[in-house]
């Protein structure tokens, strides 16, 4: 086995076995009823009820759908004692029913419900941040002792379930949230990826001390970048404080719905599971649980062969920080790296007679009366059209890349630009654009006269690519050799995909594309066509227009280029008091023209405002058809009437500044 961390950053930056050899973390087996989690057992999928806990029936038929779906653990909330005390009877329905699967019950703020549950059910989670803590969103100062007075009694109030737990064999998860952590550990360490390993560890510490160790340990967040950060430095304190491996619980709360859910989860999950972390995962969708499993089940299927990978130098250095985001320095050229944001390269390189109307689909609309275009805001920077060279001229914000054979014979070469098809051609070439070349490259271009010659190349644009199934780790590898060879051209990654389901190329997209840009990483994303099979135009519209929204919205879930309205909203649970998918669909269609505004929309008063995080607006249920109204964290508006909410919050919006009247396009 190659020593995949140097000497001096062994300890402080290590977080997985290998950044270029995929492996998976060992991590302790955990049994959990019947299925065990960790070591070598398979990765687990899981997901959560809606429905509320004291509806039996329901919740019964709820977890069997999910079930079917392939949930390996089944949660249900317990947010008081009748909720615990009926867990029971949900159970014993369940195994009456001949259903077997561990269930797990999920506690915020009640200490009573877990000890009842733990003696039910297989599994508990507990929020360290709220186990024992009321949030009071104060900023408070402690003295040293006042801090160890604090954990005292938090290990008087926790000591209790653990006993429990030990007692009946019952599993336990530490599930921290980013949104949610104690006053306590804020004061300490803020709102950051410390704090939130900190709090699980004060748990951990005390579980150990009692001698439990069936632990699980999760450190979400919705967003993506200090999801990761978080998830890395908490393998790499367990390992420094000498602490078991426990197996890990991956998850991005409050990912969204739809492409976007589904994006945002794999962007964060994903990202950690390419470096061989993470035992279970749960994909946190505002869609009815059991559609979670099919995304789970993809996301983790990628791993199960995965080693057989051809092998990738291991790194002998390490030129990012892998607990903090920084993008990787970047010269401009043209509009790409520097301070711009990654940029979007549409393929349509497939279709021949490129015509008006075909760049609808990627963001562009013409109108013929008035001879003018209209870009939205997922309208791409670049199209790559290959050799299809476009016949008419594009709107000022988009340029044209072509296959460099037919670039040096267009009449446009200075608004057209060439693709070379790898740096022999390039170096080689006759005539090159005097603004911007783009190069594919893979690892077998890098040579000391690669870098020399690029580095001092003030056009250069590198379009990566790779044919190694550990993909992302392969195209990581090859920006730390430009890295460590102080190559700062811009870097467009290409990924391209066989043949496959819309909802899988999007998952692959975005666990490859993802993992980098979360690390800083990527001035531009190129999904290319060419392994899809060659279909009819509309079909192959279709594909582009996916591929394109695709590319944005990998931006948008690793923050690195926000091109719409964000919204934060809970997968639902038995505590939900309203339809979320609904009211999402709701609010979504009266906000999604504002970019870059982020609403939290949340089924309860309980959870809701901690896990919400860094919502610019919140909406949140409260009662029966009663809403809450947040800024920020502070709550503006109490008990606004179900049926006022959504335009109240759009008054809310428009007070701070923050509203803009939607644009009607017509076609
Ligand atoms: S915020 Fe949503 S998912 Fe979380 S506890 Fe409340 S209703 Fe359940």
């Amino acid at each position: 086995m190659s020593i995949l961390f140097p000497d001096q950053i062994a300890q402080a930056k290590k977080y997985c076995a290998s950044l270029t050899e995929y492996k998976r973390r060992l991590t302790r087996v955990v049994n959990i009823g019947d299925t065990p989690m960790g070591g070598l057992h398979p990765i687990r999928v899981q997901s959560m009820t809606t429905v509320d806990t004291m509806d039996t029936k329901g919740s019964v038929e709820q977890a069997i759908r999910m079930i079917d779906a392939g949930c390996e653990y089944v949660r249900i909330t317990a947010p008081s004692m009748k909720e615990a005390q009926n867990l029971a009877n949900i159970k014993k329905e369940l195994r009456a029913r001949g259903y077997k699967t561990p269930l797990v019950a999920d506690i915020h703020f009640t200490p009573n419900a877990a000890e009842v549950a733990a003696r039910i059910v297989e599994k508990v989670r507990v929020n360290p941040g709220n186990y024992a803590d009321k949030k009071k969103f104060a900023t408070l100062e402690y003295t040293d002792s006042e801090y160890e007075q604090e954990l005292e009694r938090i290990r008087i109030a926790f000591s209790p379930l653990v006993a429990i737990c030990k007692e009946h064999g019952t599993a336990m998860r530490i599930g921290t949230n980013h949104g949610s952590l104690s006053d306590r550990i804020m004061s300490r360490y803020g709102d950051t990826p410390l704090g939130m390993v900190e709090s699980a560890l004060e748990f951990v510490r005390i579980c150990e001390d009692l001698h439990y160790y069936d632990m699980v340990i999760s450190m979400k967040s919705s967003n993506t970048q200090v999801m990761v950060q978080a998830y890395r430095l908490l393998v790499q304190k367990l390992d420094e404080y000498g602490h078991i491996p426990y197996p890990l619980h991956l998850g991005v709360t409050e990912a969204g719905e739809a492409e976007d859910g589904r994006i945002k989860s794999a962007v964060g999950i994903g990202t950690l599971l390419e470096d061989g972390l993470g035992d279970t995962v749960r994909v946190s969708l505002t869609e009815d649980p059991e559609f979670e499993m099919p995304v789970g089940r993809k996301l983790v299927s990628r791993y199960e062969h995965r080693a057989d990978h051809k092998p990738i130098k291991p790194v002998s250095t390490l030129p990012i920080d892998p607990f903090e985001y920084n993008k990787r320095k970047s010269k401009e050229i043209r509009n790409f790296g520097g301070q711009n944001v990654p940029r979007v390269v549409a393929d349509l390189s497939q279709l021949e007679n490129i015509e008006y109307k075909d760049l609808k689909a990627i963001g562009l609309h013409y109108f013929e009366l008035t001879d003018k275009w209209n870009m939205s805001d997922l309208g791409c920077d670049y199209i790559y059209s290959g050799q299809n060279e476009i016949s008419f001229m594009l709107p000022s914000g988009t340029r044209e890349i072509l296959d460099a054979a037919v670039w040096m014979k267009s009449p446009e070469r200075k608004t057209k630009f060439p693709l070379f098809p790898d740096s022999s051609a390039y170096f080689h070439a006759t005539e090159k654009s005097e603004e911007l070349n783009l190069i594919r490259i893979t690892y077998k271009d890098l040579s000391d006269e690669f870098y020399e010659r690029i580095r001092k190349d003030s056009t250069a644009v590198l379009v990566i690519d790779t044919n190694n199934t550990h993909a992302m780790a392969a195209l990581r590898r090859i920006f730390f050799y430009l890295m460590e060879n102080k190559v700062e051209n811009p870097v467009v990654v290409l990924r391209k995909f066989e043949d496959m389901d819309d909802e899988s190329l999007l998952l692959c997209a975005s666990t490859d594309i993802g993992g980098l840009l979360i690390d800083g990483m990527g001035d531009g994303i190129l999904l290319s066509t060419e392994l899809v099979p060659r279909k009819d135009k509309e079909e192959l519209l279709q594909k582009a227009k996916m591929l394109n929204d695709t590319a944005f919205g990998i931006l948008q879930a690793a923050r690195t280029r926000i091109t719409k309205t964000e919204y934060i909203s809970c997968p639902s649970c038995g505590r939900t008091l309203f339809d979320l998918q609904e009211t999402t669909a709701m609010i979504r269609q009266r906000t999604d023209h504002l970019k870059g505004v982020k609403i939290g929309i949340m089924g309860c008063i309980v959870n809701g405002p901690g896990e919400m995080a860094d919502a610019d607006f919140g909406y949140v249920g409260v009662g029966k058809d009663k809403i809450a109204l947040y800024r920020g964290k502070e709550v503006v508006k109490r008990a606004v009437p179900a049926a006022n909410a959504l335009d109240e919050l759009i008054d809310l919006i428009k007070e701070h500044g923050m509203w803009i009247e939607p644009q009607i396009v017509n076609s």
